[in-house]
């Protein structure tokens, strides 16, 4: 390669950079350019017999830089810009809408899939679910489930706080108000209040294979009169009996929580080993499954209840964790994670 050569190819490489590009704007700026008008100065510098060619060479090179310039700009123009967070606008040409990944690239996801069939059970007992909220405040996920202000139990829900005062819910029971208050009607007609809420929650929690910042729990209510917590076992009971497909013995042992009273954690034989002791069940033959009790009579006047006439009980538990004893799953932050390769485990 001569030197001609070589100094074409360098300045080719200069002027296509896409920092020089955008200093670019039309065929006028690249024949100002400097880099070009160094190439024709140089023209005068050659033995006449070179001239030619290389000014011929010099001058694909500028109408090289000008065809970039004009296909970067068409490009621009066709490119409308997208908000994602915008409704979808279907007035929009064709062409113009965004396009959209077609549903048979994903499929439900294992939270999601095991969500439905954990809410059937409950549809066939006669609840309603409700979703929860992804974001709240401190009336209800204190005030009104009886965490006075400064009570040391609020301690043991870790959760993040905007400067405005608004919560990422630690706990679904951050809906118990607002749903005794919608259905308080039910009461008045006879008719129990019978609501599960399935939702997201947030803790501050250090991260590990059992602790997520983020999971799913499953929250449930039931009021009427004469309730008490034989009802809250028994509907427990036929709830996981359902959900494993097996008899299965329940124990309930004391525990504390400001919005029940008694409160209780809800213990069942390990539906993996039949109480002979597993991996699962930490080789104990019992498994810990959800915090409960009966709804604390303040949670009720909160309500506008009258918790001489109503009584209720309440409960709440992990969607993750059961989804994972099921599957066998070994780390929790799988879930929120996107790792392709697990989610196409369960197709
Ligand atoms: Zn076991």
């Amino acid at each position: 390669m001569d030197y001609t050569q070589q100094k074409v190819i360098e300045t080719r490489k200069l002027l296509l950079s896409s920092e020089r590009l955008k200093t670019l704007a039309d065929k006028s700026d690249v024949s100002k350019a400097k880099e070009l008008r160094e190439l024709y100065q140089y023209i005068g510098t050659l033995p006449t017999e070179q001239r030619a060619a290389f000014g011929k060479e010099v001058n694909q090179l500028r109408d090289e830089i000008v065809e970039k310039l004009d296909s970067i700009r068409e490009l621009d123009q066709s490119l409308t810009p997208i908000d994602l967070s915008a409704p979808f606008d279907i007035n929009l040409p064709i062409e113009q809408q965004p396009k959209l990944l077609t549903a048979d690239h994903g499929s439900i996801h294992p939270l999601m899939r095991e969500l439905a069939t954990i809410l059937d059970i409950f549809y066939r007992m006669g609840f309603t679910a409700i979703e929860s909220r992804q974001i709240d405040d401190d009336f209800h996920m204190f005030g009104s489930l009886n965490f006075p202000v400064g009570h040391p139990a609020r301690d043991d829900y870790d959760t993040f706080i905007t400067k405005e005062g608004l919560i990422a819910p630690a706990h679904t029971s951050t809906m118990q108000n607002r749903v005794l208050k919608q259905y308080k009607t039910d009461l008045e007609a006879d008719l129990p209040i019978a609501v599960v809420i399935p939702g997201r929650v947030f803790r501050n929690e250090d991260m590990d294979a059992r602790h997520e910042h983020t999971f799913y729990q499953l929250e449930g209510i039931y009021v009427d009169k004469t309730i008490h917590a034989g009802n809250l076992i028994a509907t427990l009971k036929t709830f996981f009996q359902a959900y494993y497909t097996k008899d299965l013995d329940i124990k309930i042992q004391p525990f504390y929580f400001p919005f029940t009273e008694p409160s209780f954690e809800l213990v069942m034989s390990c539906p993996f080993c039949s109480k002979k002791g597993c991996s699962v069940c930490s080789q104990v033959g019992w498994i810990e499954m959800v915090g409960c009790g009966m709804i604390h009579p303040n949670v009720l006047s909160a309500a506008n209840i009258d918790p001489t006439k109503y009584s209720g009980f309440a409960w709440g538990g992990g969607i993750d964790r059961l989804v994972m004893m099921k599957y066998n799953i070994e780390d929790i932050r799988y879930f929120e994670a996107g790792k392709l390769d697990f989610l196409r485990q369960f197709l």
